[in-house]
């Protein structure tokens, strides 16, 4: 008496500690995070060699093996699972929503695997197969009743995960895709490098970052000489393929994980040089110069040369208190530029901003 009074005490414990399912998982959580939970108290109820978890994959409605315990036992496990759908026990599980209890059909004898179906009210989401090595004949009633009990439970909570992880998913790639058009909307369409609106909005901030940790920086600004006259001669067309030409140029000239190059109007452009001093950019300006005054430009079969002037301007000293407005960078490189210009163009002027006073 006092036995089967332990037995039922024991068993009202376990009906109770599977009815707290939900009550073990920090949520929000991955399949995994509840795959293990549910792992855990399978184990509890019965001895296991093998259990692992099939999704039904809503675009396939195939069964995807998303976890197996242990793990090195995913190609044995995935034979068993083809052999019992060739034989239809995945459906016979599937379409009444009922537990199985049969022999290891494929590979082990004398071991038994019981199948949960997991399903809610709404919809089928996979199956659990368990492989035990007690053999058919000793799984009782109560056990394949506590085991339905858990695949319930581990049904709803999986629903939800499934659900939340498919928004999860779809929500990355809603970010993702809107990080692309804004990142688009800050190319200029004509050459492909930033446009205007994307140096108004990093120009400050590389400048922050600069004086921050005390480092230098360059801006270069660059105008294509007597481009006017391009267009004047060869055509519109002519010119768009030029100033594709001459971006494509500047860029494989520099370093692309670290500087960069927006347009700044027609046909000026602004680079920047981050952990660059005025005399390098100088020297920099220097190289792009003449690689731009040396280079062909091809059009309807005509060579067409053209040369830029460029004015440098940079930083490579902080001084405690001192402030850098962009605009004040930008218009001190302008200024430059205008000598670049006045001195017959095709010319590099370069001065420090700070030593301007
Ligand atoms: P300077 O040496 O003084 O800079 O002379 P410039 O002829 O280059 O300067 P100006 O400002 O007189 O002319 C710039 C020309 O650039 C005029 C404009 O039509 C042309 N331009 C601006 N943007 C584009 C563009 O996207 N495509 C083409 N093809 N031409 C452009
Ligand atoms: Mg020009
Ligand atoms: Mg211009």
């Amino acid at each position: 008496m006092t036995e089967q009074r332990t037995a039922l005490l024991e068993l009202i414990d376990k009906i109770e500690h599977l009815g707290q399912f939900q009550d073990r998982i920090d949520f929000p959580a991955t399949i995994g995070q509840i795959w293990e939970i549910f792992l855990g108290d399978v184990r509890s109820l019965i001895e296991i060699e093998v259990c692992a978890l099939f999704v039904v994959d809503d675009v396939s409605h195939e069964f995807v093996l998303e976890h197996v315990y242990p793990k090195d036992r995913k190609t044995v496990c995935r034979k068993e699972v083809d052999y019992q759908i060739e034989c239809g026990i995945f459906s016979w599980i599937i379409n009444r929503r009922q537990p199985a209890l049969i022999p290891a059909l494929a590979f082990e004898n004398e071991k038994s695997i019981v199948m949960l179906p997991l399903s809610t009210i709404k919809r089928t989401l996979g199956v659990v197969m368990v492989k035990t090595p007690i053999k058919e004949s000793f799984i009782t009633h109560e056990i394949i009743k506590l085991l339905t009990m858990l695949a319930k439970q581990y049904s709803l909570v999986l629903e939800n995960t499934l659900l939340y992880d498919r928004l999860m998913k779809k929500h990355e790639s809603l970010e993702k895709a809107s990080g692309e058009i804004r990142l688009l909307s800050r190319k200029d369409s004509l050459t492909g490098c930033y446009n205007r609106a994307y140096l108004n909005e990093h120009l400050p901030h590389e400048i922050k970052r600069a004086l921050r940790y005390h480092h230098p920086l360059s801006l270069a600004i660059c105008d294509l000489d007597y481009f006017k006259k391009v267009n004047d001669t060869y055509g519109h067309l002519c010119g768009d393929m030029v100033l594709k030409e001459f971006v494509e140029c500047i860029m494989s000239l520099i370093r692309s994980d670290m500087d960069w190059l927006a347009r700044y109007g027609g046909e000026e452009f602004l680079l920047v040089l981050p952990e660059t001093t005025f005399k390098n950019a100088s020297r920099l300006a220097e190289r792009l110069r003449k690689r731009i005054s040396k280079k062909v430009f091809k059009w309807e079969g005509k060579k067409i040369s053209i040369t830029a002037s460029f004015g440098v301007t940079g930083f490579d000293n902080y001084r405690p208190g001192e402030n850098i407005s962009p605009d004040d960078l930008i218009e001190m490189a302008d200024q430059y530029l205008y000598q670049a210009k006045n001195q017959g163009r095709n010319n590099v002027v370069s001065g420090s901003f700070l030593s301007k006073d």
